[in-house]
């Protein structure tokens, strides 16, 4: 009977994608065989009181637990690559969901479903070296969501993705990229969220949400301090262990409470010595212990690197076999157990946290099955993401375009063609295949795509009766001449970054000469950048506007065009500051030396929780464009600021106000600084809201700080210490500009490491 179900579940599996009866007419009579089996299976059903959906997932968990071979616990806590891997002689299983990042098994005889698993955080990619690519939606990068301040949109973006992945047969989806942007050269910051832990964590969290609504596994990433992609199988990351908490720690820990991801993904670097998979610290005692969370943690693709002391330390399931060089959770783990060097008990707890998760999620109860996609409709969703988090951050009078601009140039950055993404696992093949192949590299971390959405198409269909021209940029006198001979030049900038190669932030191919080349043939000239995140712009003062457009995603040359044009007006904010050269990084140099000059492999964040504008503050500097900036085209003012507590809590109350011509989005920010000064730096982040506005209205808005961001973590009193004394709460529209200021006292406050209040 057990082998019987077990065959019915497999046949369930492969033709799940038959949703149409006339094919199911067309089976041969071993399918009929087959289904009037799924009769006996669905009888077996009631031998499995697990599947009894009244039954708390610990509880359900448990009833499987006692129902496992040894063999078959092992077999959840292994997972394979779902992809070929030639230069490893691996074969993915015909079961896996091809060209995918993850796979484990099923147990048919107990009704557990296979765990399928793709990246990422931007849509549904498919792994380079897969045959064939499916074609889903692109969100614009995770920067550029995070430059949108609005969890709201977060949550949609992350439903619409979560939902490709549902409807693609996949149940987890590994994303939830919440890495500080900690260094700016880094080559995967375009995945991740920003430089501030409340903004990254809640941005991530709501992100997260949207995924899990479609009862799926969404699996936050990479836990932790791999802010660097130098070095980082190889990287020992030292850092403070309270500044750890209030910086990169803390966006985790928000994200994790706002979201409780199934879920989290340990990282590839090491931290104090053990690699991030092996640290007790982070996977038991933070995140177990302190956190309370309760899901599984799974390796990164190769992070995996012992049996008993990953699993003691914390890590339930290794990944993506054969990236490892040994199978430490598959053959080598049934032998630790039978040897004693790992205890059955912690087998039992590693399975007992996935499948509680299954349950508890929904995947067991909503089993996923291969569906019909609406890439159109997500399209807008894409697109709403990319308007919303584009940043616009000059503005001389030349935008919005109007149609009265007779001759429009456009030149550069493959407009003519499409929009740039980011590389690496990441990477979500569209509809209509790459609109720029063949670029190096052409393999990973590429290939180097542009998506086929053009700025230059979409510029021209909003503006018909204008001359709109285009050159490719690679000639710079060409490109001039066309500034000259046109009432407006659009310079498209790029540059490509990717997962595994940190790059310098100067762009690439003399495109910085291309601007000012154009600039000096026409001061009303525009740039729209295309990059991971920050890059330097020596031709700042120079030109007329700048639109940093990010990664902007499927339908980022629409979304371009209706910015431009005022169709959207711009409300993206930067969830990172600019720097203008490397004199204002933090660290000279990605890599470190020892006093003879040999390279250390330490990565030592000397900076702590100094990240972004806290370091620009603490040192006194003033970046290109500050954190939290970002013009519209209209304008906003504020009034009425008011600090009070309610209870023990900071709460802030103020008044917006659209004092401008245009309808539009705003984000007022909340900075708080305590007078006495002891922070890491002078301010940080306390609270924001996004309003939309129609012009000459104005709304109260009513926040409630976080009073973590109000403390001081000390590993010594186990949470947060909020002095007693006055603090400064500050009211503006970015890092550096902050008009309002009031102030408050505050009693002491303690707050338990695992806590938010
Ligand atoms: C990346 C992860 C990704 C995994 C699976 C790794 O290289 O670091 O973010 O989820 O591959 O593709």
């Amino acid at each position: 009977m057990r082998a019987c179900a077990r065959n019915v579940v497999k046949s369930l599996e492969s033709f799940e994608g038959v949703t149409d009866v006339s094919m199911l007419r067309a089976l041969p009579m071993v399918a009929v065989l087959f289904l009037a089996g799924i009769t006996s299976a669905l009888a077996d059903s009631s031998n499995r009181p697990w599947m009894n959906t009244a039954l708390d997932p610990d509880k359900r968990a448990a009833l499987v637990v006692a129902e496992m071979t040894r063999e078959e616990k092992q077999g959840l806590v292994f997972a394979y690559f779902g992809t070929d891997a030639p230069w490893k002689k691996f074969t993915a299983s015909p079961d896996a969901r091809a060209g995918s990042a993850g796979y484990v098994p099923g147990i048919a005889r107990l009704g557990i479903p296979a765990q399928w698993a793709t990246d990422a955080g931007l849509g549904v990619a498919t792994q380079g070296g897969a045959k064939e690519k499916r074609e889903r939606t692109a969100l614009p990068s995770g920067l550029a969501t995070a430059a949108t301040w609005d969890p709201e949109l977060a949550k949609r973006a992350g439903a619409m993705i979560g939902a490709e992945a549902r409807a693609s047969g996949f149940n987890v989806m590994l994303a939830g990229s919440v890495n500080l942007v900690r260094e700016p050269r880094n080559g995967r910051n375009f995945e991740y969220a920003g430089e501030d832990p409340l903004l990254a964590g809640v941005m991530v969290g709501a992100q997260i949400s949207g995924i899990e609504s479609n009862h799926i596994i969404s699996t936050i990433k990479h836990f932790a301090l791999n802010d660097q992609e130098t070095d980082r199988n190889t990287a020992n990351v030292i850092i403070d262990r309270d500044q750890a908490r209030m910086s990169d720690l803390l966006a985790f820990q928000i994200a994790i409470e706002h979201s409780d991801p199934g879920s989290v993904m340990c990282s590839y670097n090491k931290v104090w010595g053990d690699h991030a998979c092996e640290s007790a610290w982070l996977l038991t005692d933070l995140l177990r212990g302190d956190w309370g969370w309760r899901g599984y943690v799974m390796s990164d693709w190769g992070a995996t690197h012992s049996t008993a002391k990953a699993a003691r330390a914390g890590l339930d399931q290794q990944s993506g076999y054969p990236f490892d060089d040994q199978p430490y959770f598959g053959e080598l783990l049934l032998k630790a157990v039978a040897k004693g060097e790992l205890e059955e008990a912690r087998l039992n707890g590693m399975v007992t946290r996935i499948l509680r998760t299954l349950f508890a999620k929904g995947v067991i109860d909503h089993p996923v099955s291969i569906q019909p996609i609406d890439l159109k409709a997500n399209a807008q969703v894409s697109r709403a993401g990319a308007e919303q988090g584009a940043v616009l951050l000059k503005n001389q009078g030349i935008l919005p375009l109007t149609h009265k601009v007779a001759r429009i140039a456009v030149i550069g950055g493959y407009a003519d063609k499409g929009v740039l993404a980011g590389g690496g696992s990441s990477l979500v093949y569209p509809a209509g295949g790459n609109a720029v192949p063949g670029l190096d590299p052409t393999s990973w971390p590429g290939p180097i795509m542009y998506y086929p959405s053009s700025p230059l198409r979409a510029i021209q269909a909003l503006a018909p009766n204008s001359q709109v021209r285009f050159e490719s940029g690679r000639d710079r006198n060409a490109a001039a001449r066309l500034a000259a001979a046109s009432d407006v030049a659009l310079v498209f900038v790029t540059q490509w970054t990717g997962e595994s190669v940190d790059k310098p932030l100067t762009l690439p191919d003399e495109q910085d000469a291309l601007v000012s080349a154009v600039v000096s043939a026409n001061p009303r000239t525009v740039v729209i950048i295309e990059a991971g995140g920050a890059v330097f712009m020596p031709w700042a003062d120079k030109v007329g506007g700048i639109l940093h457009a990010w990664y902007p995603g499927t339908s980022g040359g629409e979304a371009i065009a209706n910015l431009l044009f005022g169709v959207v007006n711009p409300s993206g904010h930067l969830p990172i500051s600019l720097p203008g050269n490397e004199s204002q990084f933090a660290r000279a140099s990605l890599e470190e030396k020892d006093a003879q000059g040999r390279k250390t492999l330490e990565v030592n964040y000397k900076e702590g929780a100094t990240v972004g504008y806290k370091w620009f503050d603490a040192k006194n500097q003033k970046p290109l464009f500050p954190f939290g900036f970002g013009l519209s085209y209209t304008e906003f003012s504020y009034a009425g600021l008011q600090a009070r507590l309610d209870g023990q809590d900071l709460v802030v109350k103020f008044e917006v106000r659209n004092t401008g011509a245009a309808d539009g989005r705003d984000v007022p920010q909340v900075y708080v600084s305590p007078v006495a000064g002891g922070w890491e730096a002078p301010k940080r982040l306390a609270g924001w809201r996004k309003v939309e506005l129609k012009r000459g209205a104005g709304t109260l808005v009513e926040l409630r700080v976080d009073p973590r961001l109000l403390g001081f973590y000390r590993e010594a009193d186990k949470g947060w210490r909020i002095a007693p004394g006055s603090y400064r709460v500050m009211l503006g529209h970015s890092a550096a500009d902050l008009p309002l200021e009031a102030s408050i006292t505050l009693p002491e406050r303690r707050v338990p490491a695992g806590s938010s209040r």
